[in-house]
């Protein structure tokens, strides 16, 4: 039997060391042909999970980097590359799958040609949707591989939307721990720093993500996420703190029933269902012990301190690209909050002064106009942070 052939793009960050564990559990080398891999700036980690399941190919988006990759793996028989159009070639090449969890919009170009291979895309990166949306959806639609959510609110949503009873959808339900600054005043949210902010109470995560899920950026893009993903309107899609992050997210019917799905906070669930679709597999993640969960909490999302989510509502409303252009000024806000030229609040403030600016552009008919939205929101959040 042929073995399944899987590439994992951003394969050194949180979601793709998961995915490698994922993989090693169900047999590595023996169930997976692994055929690219991609990382930036850690090479020692990408030249040794490269040797250790017999990568294809290894790409850094780093051009720099380019020599010290090469000589990690020289002898290795393992191809290398660098620079973005190496991490395109990357996801260019023949598979089964690919693992989209390169961070930002710097996934959109490689997930987009990993779709129009015809692999199936388990997606991770949440900004190919915000960003491109309908034209995102419609890529892998074209390319015949199937979208399969990797967010483990609309991984959750995914497990327990009953396809055949689509017309009685009334209600998409994304659950929020409400990250570490849940009830902290807004004055004291005005002075945190990023490394309070990246503490995570129950997600282990990359960086950018973890202050996203402070600050509730990331459940505004999750919100866009679910539009395109599930083709909701904007209206039925709702979202509750739930601090113990042991409900993943609900789906609600018109008959009144609410479908969860809950399991204990590890991505491997998620990756797993993702790798496995249609059928479950096993996986050694902690099991719920509901006699020890005691209470599960949910509380109304605070709007005055979390403006991301009104953020997201308005550009979800709106259309024409505003989800794009929320999430590229929040890139740039958050990378110089990260490097400490801007405080934590200034984040919602700098997208919703380049959201408002750029409102009313026209819809994107291509790509190629989703990449110059970005430019050109990306700009303005720059003159903004100074
Ligand atoms: P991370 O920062 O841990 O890893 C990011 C990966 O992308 C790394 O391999 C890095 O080398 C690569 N990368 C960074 N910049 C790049 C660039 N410019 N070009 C090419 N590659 C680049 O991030 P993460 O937490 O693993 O998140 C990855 C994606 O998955 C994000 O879109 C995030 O929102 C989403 N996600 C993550 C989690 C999680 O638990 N970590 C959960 C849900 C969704
Ligand atoms: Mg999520």
């Amino acid at each position: 039997m042929s073995l399944r052939r899987i590439s994992i793009l951003g394969s050194t960050g949180s979601i793709g060391r998961s995915t490698l564990d994922v993989i090693d559990h169900l047999g590595g080398r023996d169930a997976f042909e692994v055929r690219a891999l991609t990382g930036m700036g850690n090479i020692a980690l990408l030249a040794e999970q490269a040797k250790r399941v017999g990568a294809g190919f290894a790409a850094t988006a780093d051009p720099a980097r380019y020599g010290e990759l090469k000589d990690a793996l020289a002898g290795s028989g393992i191809e290398t590359g660098a620079g973005p159009e190496a991490i395109v070639e990357a996801a260019s090449r023949a598979t089964d799958i690919a693992m989209a969890g390169i961070v930002g919009i710097a996934g959109l170009a490689p997930t987009l040609a990993a779709a129009k291979t015809g692999a199936d895309i388990a997606l991770a990166n949440k900004e190919c949707l915000v960003s491109a949306g309908a034209l995102f959806v419609e890529a892998v639609k074209e390319g015949g591989g199937k979208l399969l959510p990797v967010d483990s609110e609309h991984n959750a949503i995914f497990q327990v939307l009953q396809n055949d009873q689509r017309h009685a959808v009334e209600r998409i339900i994304l659950t929020a721990s409400g990250g570490p600054f849940r009830s902290m005043s807004r004055d004291e949210m005005a002075k945190v720093t990023p490394k309070s902010a990246a503490a995570h109470p129950n997600w282990s995560m990359g960086l950018k993500i973890s202050i996203d899920s402070a600050s509730m950026f990331n459940k505004a893009l999750e919100m866009i996420e679910a539009q395109h993903l599930f083709d909701v309107a904007p209206e039925a899609i709702e979202v509750i703190v739930h601090p113990q992050s042991v409900i993943h997210s609900m789906v609600g019917y018109t008959d009144g029933s609410v479908l969860a799905q809950l399991g204990a906070p590890d991505m491997r669930t998620a990756i797993g269902y993702a790798i496995g679709h249609p059928r479950r597999i096993s996986l050694p993640v902690e099991r719920l012990d509901f006699a020890k969960l005691a209470k599960l909490e949910f509380h109304a999302p605070d709007s005055e301190r979390f403006p991301a989510l009104a953020l997201a509502r308005r550009a979800m409303e709106r259309g024409h690209m505003q989800g794009c252009i929320l999430n590229s000024a929040k890139e740039i806000a958050l990378e110089a909050f990260i490097a400490e030229r801007i405080g934590f609040l200034d984040m919602a403030d700098i997208v919703e002064a380049v959201m408002d600016e750029m409102a009313g552009l026209d819809e994107a008919s291509s790509i190629e106009d989703v990449f110059a939205a970005d430019s050109e929101a990306r700009r303005r959040a720059l003159e903004r942070v100074g």
